[in-house]
């Protein structure tokens, strides 16, 4: 059961998507100038993966710490308030990731993910661990 209105609900929403909507375009226009080349969210890989850099075989995810429950972090706490709500969904949003993760995994990607509130932090140290492990 849904206990937001519609509207509360949408409203929460569009300003959780708003903080999320780039990220993944910062974290890429890095990669890009650090001279790497990837296609986006990539339908055909399980999860749809944000990044894919298929020379090194390797996807690269960029987590939202709200949808994806990013432990210890401020923004990845479950809200105090409709826990009715959020618990199971966001339950549901850590089993899916992990289950598309095995699944590339299996298939012989290497499975990247990235923090959005690392991205915000210190966008370059993101980009040069990222680069030494996908170069590795
Ligand atoms: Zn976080």
């Amino acid at each position: 059961m849904d206990v937001f209105s519609k509207h509360k609900r949408s409203e929460v929403m569009s300003k959780i998507r708003s903080l999320n909507s780039n990220p993944e375009l910062i974290l890429g226009s890095e990669l890009f100038r650090l001279g790497f080349r990837y296609r986006k969210n990539v339908k055909a890989l399980p999860g749809k993966p944000d990044l894919v850099l298929s020379k090194y075989k390797t996807v690269i995810f960029v987590h939202g710490c709200f949808w994806h429950s990013h432990m210890n972090c401020s923004d990845g706490r479950t809200p105090k308030s409709n826990q009715v709500y959020w618990i199971p969904k966001l339950i549901h949003n850590t089993r899916r990731d992990q289950v598309h993760q095995e699944k590339l995994k299996e298939l012989g990607w290497k499975v990247l993910i990235v923090w959005e509130c690392d991205i915000k932090k210190d966008l370059i140290k993101v980009a040069s661990k990222l680069t030494a492990i996908i170069r590795n």
